[in-house]
């Protein structure tokens, strides 16, 4: 599956992932599983799991996989769908149509925009 990647990603010797350069997991393939991002859509090296297991195209978006990032539900009030992205404050986490609401779907929307400028696409 075709996964996004860092246009300025470094790849050496030592990397652990042949697509993201990272160091980090130590798969046998040389290879970091990939996960989609559950806002943007972004399939991308799990390895990109920022800080909480968040996108790094567009930050807020859960990536399947990592264990901060599962089983969490949309904290608006009465809602309790799955969440798909962490926003923070008192609801910590969003549902599709939450994030839609509170105006963090177009934030969404413009990393998705704007991901041809440091990310690139690989087979
Ligand atoms: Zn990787
Ligand atoms: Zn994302
Ligand atoms: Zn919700």
């Amino acid at each position: 599956m075709p996964r996004w990647v860092r246009k300025d990603r470094r790849i050496y010797d030592f990397s652990l992932c042949t697509y993201c350069g990272t160091a980090w997991g130590g798969y046998p393939n040389r290879q970091c599983p990939s996960a989609t991002c559950r806002a943007c859509g972004t399939t991308q090296c799990l390895g990109n799991g920022l800080e909480n297991g968040t996108c790094a195209v567009c930050s807020i978006g859960l990536l399947p996989g990592w264990s901060s990032s599962n089983g969490w539900l949309c904290g608006y009030k009465g809602c309790g769908r799955d969440a798909v992205a962490r926003v923070g404050g008192q609801a910590k986490f969003a549902c599709a149509e939450h994030l839609a609401r509170n105006g963090k779907a177009d934030y969404v929307a413009r990393a998705v925009a704007e991901r041809d400028l440091a990310w690139t696409e690989v087979a």
